[in-house]
């Protein structure tokens, strides 16, 4: 079977159906393809005996005021402002997430204290003999905060995120996720409580559908659907080219093997998985650089409770090693339609490799040991138990390894020889996009189509883009 459209879209993830969306408000034909039965991919909500929960607590916020307003006017009333309050759950104490000054530093006693901030005066003397190498996360938190508070609130939680030393973990993501950021800051912002929220990890609210943030793709696929289609079960096997332009998809859905030909192609699915399926095969040493790409996995443990209300959080940061999961959220305290009325849920959050003992340990036992830990912590008692669900969530992060760059840039440079091929999105990129980084991507393929010219690759990484996006 064959079909040919202006567009095909691969992957229904928000990126992809941000895509699809602005090309059918603009009139294009296009189709777009989910391998998955339902579309929202990291961004999807499960629903189970009506209780909700995203894969792991999904807020939406952006600095763009464009994008706020993009998604407001899809979503309509099903917004709601949710407060964000998230705590560190550390040697049997709560601090606040972001770290605030005052907790941080006088958190851990006196003498934590005085290392604290001796080790950050050492580092700021250090700066200004010798200009610092900073490649590393482990470099980049040591030079912004000293390497006891490295030690304190960082290492144990980002090497049980990435499964990874932090001097193998590139400094690209912790600079990304709390630029703006360090220990001087954080005391400025502290006693002087900033009116801009320029710091993206300080926003103290949110905006949320009520039903979960699955709403958001599930919106975009239902403007898609009025006038062109979201083929959901249909998984592109084969992409097939001539050297400098994309002819065409194979697809496997429900009705079998399709070949889908387009003028232009949008593609969000994984790039590493992308440059895999090219028919002829890619070279390869851009083969081999799609090999040495790896991502993080992780699995989400969703524990329903007979109790109204467990905390009053957004977010519960578990850094500990003795404790399997990294972080737990409370979808009620995100929107109270995300349980029946008296119940709550409690979503722990395994980081893992696909393939590593986590990963293979039986939905059985990850339901018992999060059980156990939470009720270790005091959240739960095991009778108030009602139910469990466990949901493998494949490729959740990009692992931005030291040295990454190298193999992506590769990887890149070749895609960027095929000129109706656009790459958008967090596992299509292999970035560390946020939803809303990942929706401007798709909107921009869009515009891209419709006359505009846009960089894509510059989103979320570029010096120029953040202040732009901040100027706005
Ligand atoms: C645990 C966790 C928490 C997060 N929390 C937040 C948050 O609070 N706020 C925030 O803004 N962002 C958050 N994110 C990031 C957010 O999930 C992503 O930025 C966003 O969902 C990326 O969308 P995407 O469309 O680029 O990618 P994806 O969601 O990965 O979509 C890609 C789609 O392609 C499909 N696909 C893959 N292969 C094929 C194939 N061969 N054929 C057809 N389809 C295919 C997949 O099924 C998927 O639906 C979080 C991510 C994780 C993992």
């Amino acid at each position: 079977m064959s079909e040919k459209h202006e567009v095909v879209v691969l992957g229904g993830g928000v990126a992809g159906l941000s895509a699809g969306y602005v090309l059918t408000r603009a009139g294009i034909d296009l189709v777009v393809c989910e391998k998955d039965t339902v579309v929202g991919g990291l961004s999807r909500t499960i629903v189970h005996d009506g209780f909700r929960f995203d894969l792991g607590g999904h807020r939406f916020f952006t600095k763009d005021p464009k994008l706020e307003a993009f998604v407001k006017d899809l979503m309509g009333m099903e917004f709601i402002v949710a407060p964000r309050s998230s705590k560190i759950y550390f040697k049997g104490r709560y601090f606040d997430y972001p770290l605030k000054p005052f907790n941080a530093l006088f958190g851990m006693g006196f003498v934590a204290t005085v290392e604290i901030l001796t080790d950050y005066v050492l580092e700021r003397v250090k700066n200004g003999v010798r200009k610092p190498v900073i490649i590393s996360l482990e470099d980049w938190v040591v030079n912004r905060f000293g390497r006891k508070m490295f030690e304190l609130y960082f290492k144990e939680y980002s090497e049980k995120v990435w499964g990874l030393r932090c001097d193998r973990i590139s400094e690209e993501w912790v600079a990304q996720r709390i630029k703006g950021l360090s220990l001087w800051v954080a005391i400025k912002e502290a006693l002087h409580k900033s009116k801009d929220q320029k710091i993206a990890t300080l926003a103290e609210r949110f905006l949320y559908p009520e039903l979960g943030i699955g709403r958001i793709p599930e919106r975009l696929r239902e403007e898609i659907d009025k006038v062109n289609a979201v083929l959901t079960d249909t998984r592109v096997t084969g992409v097939r080219h001539n050297g400098s332009r994309i002819l065409a998809v194979e697809t496997l859905g429900p009705e079998g093997e399709k070949v889908i030909e387009a003028e232009e192609f949008i593609s969000s699915i994984p790039v590493t998985a992308l440059v895999k399926m090219l028919q002829p095969e890619a070279p390869q040493e851009v083969l081999e650089a799609a090999n040495s790409l790896r991502y993080r996995d992780t699995i989400i443990v969703a524990v329903m409770v007979d109790r109204d209300r467990v905390t009053d959080l957004t977010w519960i940061y578990v850094p500990e090693r003795s404790i399997p999961f990294g972080r737990i959220h409370e979808p009620k305290n995100w929107s109270s339609k995300m349980a029946p009325p008296g119940k709550t849920i409690l979503v722990t959050e395994y980081f893992c490799f696909e393939g590593d003992e986590t990963w293979q340990s039986t939905d059985h036992d990850l339901a018992q040991s999060a059980v156990k830990h939470l009720e270790g912590l005091g959240f739960l008692k095991k009778e108030e138990v009602l139910d469990t669900l466990v949901v493998r969530v494949k490729k959740a992060y990009p692992l931005l390894e030291v040295g990454y760059q190298e193999s992506y840039a590769k990887i890149t440079d070749y895609l960027q020889g095929f000129r109706n091929l656009q790459i958008i999105g967090r596992t299509g990129m292999f970035k560390y996009h946020n939803m809303d980084h990942a929706i401007d991507t798709g909107i921009k393929a869009a515009e891209n189509l419709l006359g505009k010219s846009h960089d894509i690759l510059k989103i979320n990484s570029s010096r120029e883009y953040l202040e732009e996006v901040c100027r706005k």
